[in-house]
Parts: C-alpha cells; structure tokens; sequence
C-alpha cells in the first residue's frame, strides 16, 4: 500500500527522490482518507478514471483496482518513472505531460470505457483554478469531478450567496456547474506536511445554457461587480465602465434592484439576467 508515511518515505528513498515544492508535490499518507475520497465516488468496474498529478500513486492504485482503467497525467518524469515501475501497468495510461498544456480532447478518444468518465485529482495548488477551468470549459465527456484543494479556495469555488466565501469565482464555477463541499482533510495527512488544510469538493457539470453570448465579457462582468467586496455593484461598475450614476440606478431598477445592492446578495441566475440589462 502506497498511501502510508512508511512506504512514501520508503519510496521517495529508493529513488531517491525528494517532493519538489515547485510542483505542489505534497503526498497523500493517510490511508483512510483516501478510501474516503475514492468512496465518494462510487467507481464501477466498467468507469474510467482521468487523474491529474498521481505523484508516487498514492490514489492510482486504488483507482486501478476500483475502475476499468486509469489516465494519468503526471508533469514529473521522476514520478511516471516511478508509477511506471511500481504500479501494475494493465489497464493504466501514463501521460508525461503539463494538464494544462494537454489535448484532452484527443486522448479521451482512445480513452473508451463502458460507463462514465470522471476526474480525480489532489491538484497541485499552484494551479488549481486553471487546471478546473480547463476541465469545465472542454466539451468532452466527462462531468463529474472530485478535487483536493487548498481550504480556503474549496470554501471559495463552494461558495453559495450571501454567505462570506461567495465570490467571482463562485459564480463562474456554478454558472457551469454544482459544486459541494464534501469533507475536510488535515495539513497532516500529506508528506511533507503543507502549511494549510485541505478540503475535499465535487463539480458536476450542470449542462445549463444561461443565454450569455460573450463569455469574456461575462466573466469580466462578474470579476468587475465582485472587485471590491464591501462596495455596492453601482460603485463597483462605475470605477470600471463609462456609466453614469443615473444609468446604472435605471439599469438595476430595470431588473427589480435597489441602489444599494451589493453582488454577495445575487444569485447566479440573477447576475446574468442584470448582465443581459446591460450593453456593453
Ligand atoms: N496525487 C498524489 C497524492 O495525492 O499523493 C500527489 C499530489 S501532489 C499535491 C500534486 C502532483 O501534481 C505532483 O505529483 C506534481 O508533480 C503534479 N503536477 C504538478 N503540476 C502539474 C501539471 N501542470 N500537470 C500535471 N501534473 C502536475
């Protein structure tokens, strides 16, 4: 068993190997914790498992004893080194590769399975938000998620409205998804240990076709309207765009709003509805 203190030690030795913090190389060692996170998500024997970062593999023998076959994408050649000598090779796919450089589109086309595909990953932090933009926005087929992530940015990513952890980011993942806290998980449960608590979250994509037209200028929209948090939306979109003040009091009373409304209070739906108000 890979995920224990003893054997990642053991392992790390024999190749002599160190984590590398550049990478967010901190490893799973608590054997319950992942069982804990692979239960969540009720692997049948005929679904595929994309993972991001396996390091030494901690999660990946699970996932290969769990799942009909497991892709990995690991950007450390001295971690597929050691995934490709300790790991039974059967039904696992090895990527050296960046994810976020990655075609995930062509290699989930050799990548067939009987049921669904879904992501597993305890992300290397330094790139968390990226990585599960990538994976949403990709029309491929998979839509279920399941991330380790820094505390602090799960509670964000899960955060719902009017509560203190609803930001941009909040909108932006459930405008394309569903997005749960599951559990918390310790700093100690990693070698070496980090520095923060994790949290474990699921997505699932949504499929919901809100009607934005542009994108960018939504996404722009929804950062501008949160950028200053104790700031109401008027004040906020006045430091941004050429609106006057009487523009923007008719554009919110348009849609049912009072001048002092701060975005926290605003549902996703509701800020795209006063997007569309708007033209920009
Ligand atoms: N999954 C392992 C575990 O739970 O013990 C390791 C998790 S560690 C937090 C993150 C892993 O992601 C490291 O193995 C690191 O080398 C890898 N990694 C970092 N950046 C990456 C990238 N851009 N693409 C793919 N893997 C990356």
């Amino acid at each position: 068993m890979i995920g224990s203190i003893t054997e990642t030690k053991r392992i790390l030795d024999k190749y002599n190997l160190q984590a590398k913090k550049k990478l967010g190389q901190n490893f799973l060692v608590d054997g319950n914790i992942i069982h804990k996170i692979i239960d969540q998500i009720n692997l049948s024997k005929e679904d595929g498992v994309v993972e991001i970062g396996p390091g030494i593999g901690a999660m990946t023998e699970i996932l290969l004893r769990q799942a009909e076959k497991v892709l990995c994408y690991e950007i450390d050649k001295d971690m597929v080194e050691v995934l490709s000598r300790e790991l039974t090779k059967g039904n696992l796919l090895i990527k050296q590769e960046d994810f976020l450089k990655a075609d995930l589109i062509s290699d989930l086309k050799n990548f067939k399975v009987n049921q669904r595909i879904v992501v597993v990953s305890n992300l290397p932090y330094y790139i968390t938000t990226p990585i599960i933009f990538k994976l949403l926005e990709e029309e491929t087929s998979i839509e279920e998620f399941y991330f380790m992530v820094q505390k602090e940015v799960g509670l964000r990513l899960t955060g719902k409205p009017k509560t203190k952890d609803y930001n941009s980011l909040s909108v932006l993942i459930s405008f394309q998804a569903e997005a749960n806290l599951l559990f918390e998980v310790k700093r100690n449960s990693f070698y070496p240990v980090p520095d923060v608590d994790s949290v474990i979250i699921s997505l699932k994509k949504t499929g919901k076709d809100y009607g934005v037209n542009n994108r960018d200028k939504f996404i722009e929209f929804v950062q501008n309207i949160f950028a200053m948090r104790r700031k109401t939306i008027i004040n906020n979109l006045m430091a941004k765009y050429s609106f006057s003040r009487k523009e923007l009091v008719d554009i919110m009373s348009s849609q049912g709003h009072k001048e002092t409304l701060r975005a926290e209070e605003l549902s996703v739906k509701e800020i795209v509805e006063l997007y569309k108000a708007f033209v920009f």
